[in-house]
């Protein structure tokens, strides 16, 4: 059976492995390196020959001369691969992802059924947690979107936990080709009509388990019709869901005194003094060197004794580059270090990036056994 870097871990890169090149919290590139292989970037051109030597998460320098840049080579797991897939679609990421995972109780072994396939994002998230005893059964009806998405699935060794099948759920259900009997016990429905495709849904979800469904849908009129028709085919406990994805930062502050403030205006003028005297000095030299008239040494001179008072004046005030001065240069404080006194500060982040849609939740009971008795009427 082939292995998949999205089930399990490799430290090693081979050739040929999808590599995830991490170059900026906003850019990460799939990459599959081959011998004597480069990689091109803003960032400078990174050597295959060396990503092959290196191991997972290892920082790789450029081999351009002139640009001194670097990337993270890293394991491909679902939630980077979401920031680095060719967009066919809009799609599902981590933060959604993560949630309707955990809310449909997918775990290792869940039979589960998808449709649309998309750009397959959704799909990879499931696919890791479904593992290779469970299935996934993803629908697409737009041709190209569906071959590409069974490339990819296949090429990341995924082939054999999901079946992508090339159909429209909304007209002929979940028809597939693959003779398994699905016994889903979890739906997820991304469709822009997922009220059309529900009523199709009761001759392929599991006849023994609770089964969970998840529609995806942006627009409130969209939640509002398949809710109705989630109410008429028997789902129970209909909830819509928004998730609202921050990200915070929590750091400390050096607590800062009015002092502190003083000694930032007496550093911003013992720098300005700083600047002044290296030019002068710069000129004084320049002019020494076109050896000026007399007159004009007279007045330089006048100058000079001036300038001398700034110099020294300034020498004196300076503080020393190893005394830790708050607002100007000196000795480095790294954050929380005994001495000083600190604060706990938060600050949030812009939301992360993520496809906001309502997600809309429901389960469906298994049907009711029905035990035939024999009343004897002697
Ligand atoms: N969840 C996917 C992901 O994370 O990459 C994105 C799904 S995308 C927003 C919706 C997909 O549903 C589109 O590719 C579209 O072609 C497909 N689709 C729409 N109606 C469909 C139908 N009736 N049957 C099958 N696929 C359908």
């Amino acid at each position: 059976q082939q292995t998949s870097h999205f089930l399990e871990f490799s430290t090693v890169i081979k050739e040929n492995d999808l590599v995830l090149a991490w170059l900026t919290r906003d850019n990460t590139k799939p990459i599959r390196p081959i011998k004597d292989g480069a990689f091109h970037t803003r960032f400078g051109s990174f050597q295959h020959n060396t990503i092959l030597a290196s191991k997972y998460g290892t920082q790789i320098g450029s081999s351009s001369s002139t640009q001194a840049g670097f990337i993270h080579v890293l394991h491909p797991t679902p939630e980077l691969w979401s920031l680095s897939l060719p967009h066919r679609t809009q799609i599902v990421y981590t933060p959604d992802a993560s949630y309707i995972v955990q809310r449909l109780r997918i775990r290792p072994g869940t039979h589960v059924i998808e449709a649309g396939t998309g750009s397959a994002s959704f799909t990879h998230a499931m696919a890791r947690t479904v593992g290779v005893r469970g299935r996934i059964w993803t629908f697409e009806f737009h041709e190209q979107r569906f071959q590409l998405a069974a490339k990819e699935l296949e090429e990341h060794g995924l082939a054999s936990v999901v079946k992508a099948t090339h159909g429209d759920v909304c007209k002929n259900g979940f028809t597939h080709s693959c003779g398994d009997t699905l016994d889903a016990s979890a739906v997820f429905l991304d469709l822009p009509a997922p009220w059309e495709a529900i009523p199709h849904l009761t001759t392929v979800i599991s006849k023994s388990k609770i089964t969970r469904i998840c529609c995806f849908s942006p627009c409130m009129e969209q939640v509002q019709r398949t809710i109705e028709i989630l109410q008429k085919n028997g789902w129970l406990d209909i909830e819509m869901v928004e998730v609202s994805c921050k990200r915070w930062e929590a750091h400390k502050e050096m607590v800062r005194k009015p002092e502190d403030a003083i000694e930032r205006l007496r550093d911003i003028k013992r720098r300005r003094m700083d600047g002044l005297n290296k030019r002068n000095a710069r000129v004084d030299a320049e002019r020494a060197t076109l050896n000026l008239s007399a007159d004009n040494a007279d007045t330089d001179s006048a100058t000079d004794t001036d300038r001398g008072k700034f110099k020294k004046a300034n020498k004196s005030e300076s503080p020393s580059s190893a005394e830790f001065n708050p607002w100007g240069k000196g000795k480095r404080i790294h954050e929380g270090e005994e001495g000083y006194e600190w604060k706990n500060v938060s600050k949030v982040e812009a939301e992360l990036k993520t496809h906001t849609s309502y997600l809309t939740f429901a389960y469906l009971p298994p049907p009711m056994r029905v035990h035939e008795e024999t009343i004897n009427c002697d």
